[in-house]
């Protein structure tokens, strides 16, 4: 419905306990205490040499998804129902014995490390820099939610009652953790869950369900569950989109959807499941925001990194940098220097396949087609090309990939305010650049798209850093950092504005779990 989905402030779990708006939300860089997810920094040298045997040499570890695709309603069907009748078992299991699964959950996924990092250089393109870290987070992810089930039993004066069957239907830009992430925080507020992976990347998420399957039967004795019903809590099911997927989706038996995903599939969804919980979180349009007291070389080196790292394809991407004042203007030393060094970052973008690991842009998960398309291959009124696109032809033949998979990283100049470019989620390589006479200004451009999921500044002066905090319509607000790479506990992720749909608490934050379910005021009983 059009309410689920209107633009919002941010919100606050029903429990009164502070969530997205609270300043742990805010990314300085630091380094984290406890959870050691680096998304988006380099492994070392030695850790690349590692994994390189695994992903490209004779002994890579990838090996196709194994589940064939479902066929039809029947297999469905029976999925839904066998999670529906284990569900009762699964949630009694006490918060201490949930959270028992998932640390060995933890444990599980990182032995299969190397298959998981393979599995998503292959299916999705991502590159090892990109995915290793991403393993990490899942892990992460599983730590962090065996936490949340244990404080769930600690609320006082209030019952929480789990979701039935939970379904986590997660997107093919974050292959492992979003997906594995869903299911966990599912397992840990005691709902069961059907796992359906995006098409384009079923072996991650299947590798990542075994994991989980192998720590519910090894715990099962322990909680007193038959290994197959400890098992049965996550049915992982390779549902098509189309008929089978709306089948699914519009299930009765199905109390919740979790959905990473588009705006138009969130809006899809909400239509097809009226007055039924769609918790999502969906697109974005991000903006770093530069200012002249800015550490420049810090500036250009986290824009690029956030526009291009995976080449664009996540919802928390830089798709513009609003530079202010002197930083855009070329005529001035700041500006020529800033520019300069921005389009050179950009010229030396090592684009290729992920299978090398010289490879810092490796190719689309689909080919370019629709706005992405539109965004490489064409400038609006007002705009030049200050790095302009290519399709590498010849390295994809040569390569056996779609040559619309296959792009080297676009720069774009003069972007307008209220353009396709400004307002438009493309998400792929390209970046366009705003111009702003002031930090007003470049706030208000900032927030008059309909998104607000991730957002940057990059300013040495206190007093522009709170204004900018105090006025940005953002979930995840960072200051002289890169805007991608959220950690665990530390940047919890998450949506305001039109990038979020449902109760709004951020994944790997202190309220996800919570709000899996729901709470009465057990106080007021009496
Ligand atoms: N959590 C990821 C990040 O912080 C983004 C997830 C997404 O693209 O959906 O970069």
């Amino acid at each position: 419905t059009p309410d689920a989905v209107a633009p919002r402030r941010r919100s606050r779990f029903a429990t009164g306990a502070p969530d997205a708006a609270s300043a742990d939300h805010v990314g300085t860089g630091a380094a984290a205490p406890r959870f050691r997810n680096a998304m988006d920094t380099d492994p070392s040298v030695a850790e690349h040499r590692r994994w390189a045997a695994r992903i490209v040499g004779p002994d890579s570890g990838f090996v196709p998804v194994q589940a064939p695709e479902v066929a039809d309603v029947a297999t469905i069907d029976a999925a839904v129902a066998r999670a529906a009748e284990v569900r009762e078992q699964w949630a009694a299991v006490p918060a201490a014995g949930r959270a028992r699964v998932l640390r060995e959950a933890a444990r599980r996924l990182e032995a299969r490390r190397g298959d998981l990092v393979a599995a998503a250089v292959h299916e999705a393109g991502k590159t090892v820099a990109e995915t290793d870290p991403e393993v990490t987070e899942a892990i992460d992810f599983a730590t962090y939610y065996a936490d949340a089930a244990e404080a769930l039993a600690d609320v006082g004066g209030a019952d929480f009652t789990p979701d039935g069957v939970t379904l986590v239907t997660p997107p093919w830009n974050f292959p492992v953790a979003i997906p594995i992430g869903g299911a966990l925080a599912a397992l840990a507020a005691g709902s069961t869950v059907i796992a359906k992976p995006a098409p384009p990347t079923p072996r991650c998420y299947e590798l990542a369900v075994e994991a989980v399957h192998d720590a519910l039967e090894a715990v099962a004795p322990e909680i007193g569950l038959a290994a197959d019903v400890a098992r049965d809590a996550v049915q992982y099911l390779r549902v098509p989109d189309g008929d089978l997927g709306k089948h699914l989706v519009t299930h009765p038996g199905v109390a919740r959807v979790v959905l990473t995903g588009s705006i138009e599939t969130a809006e899809l969804f909400a239509r097809w499941r009226p007055e039924r919980p769609v918790l999502a979180e969906t697109s974005g349009k991000n903006a770093l925001v530069v200012t002249p007291s800015a550490d420049l070389d810090l500036a250009v080196a986290d824009v690029v990194r956030s526009a291009f790292g995976h080449a664009g394809q996540k919802c928390s991407a830089a798709s513009l940098v609003i530079l202010v004042g002197s930083v855009g203007d070329a005529t001035t030393a700041t500006g020529e220097r800033f520019l300069r060094q921005l389009v050179d970052a950009v010229r030396s973008l090592a684009v290729g396949l992920p299978t090398s690991l010289s490879t810092v842009m490796g190719p689309l998960t689909e080919p370019a087609a629709g706005k992405l398309a539109r965004a490489l291959t064409t400038l609006e009124p007002g705009e030049t090309w200050l790095v302009e696109p290519r399709r590498l032809d010849a390295e994809a033949v040569d390569a056996g990939i779609d040559p619309d998979r296959l792009w080297t990283p676009g720069l774009r100049d003069g972007v307008v305010p209220g353009s396709f470019f400004h307002l438009t989620e493309v998400f792929g390589p390209v970046l366009g650049i705003m111009h702003a006479e002031t930090l007003d200004e470049a706030i208000a451009t900032q927030n008059q798209v309909s998104f607000g999921l991730t957002g940057g500044i990059h300013s040495l002066d206190a007093d522009e850093v709170a204004t900018w905090l105090d006025r940005v319509e953002v979930g995840n607000a960072y200051v002289n950092r890169h805007i991608t790479g959220a950690i665990v506990q530390r940047q919890s992720f998450g949506g305001w504005k039109a990038s979020a749909v449902g109760p709004g608490a951020k994944a790997g934050g202190p309220n996800y779990v919570a709000q899996l379910g729901a709470w009465s005021d057990s106080a007021t009983q009496d």
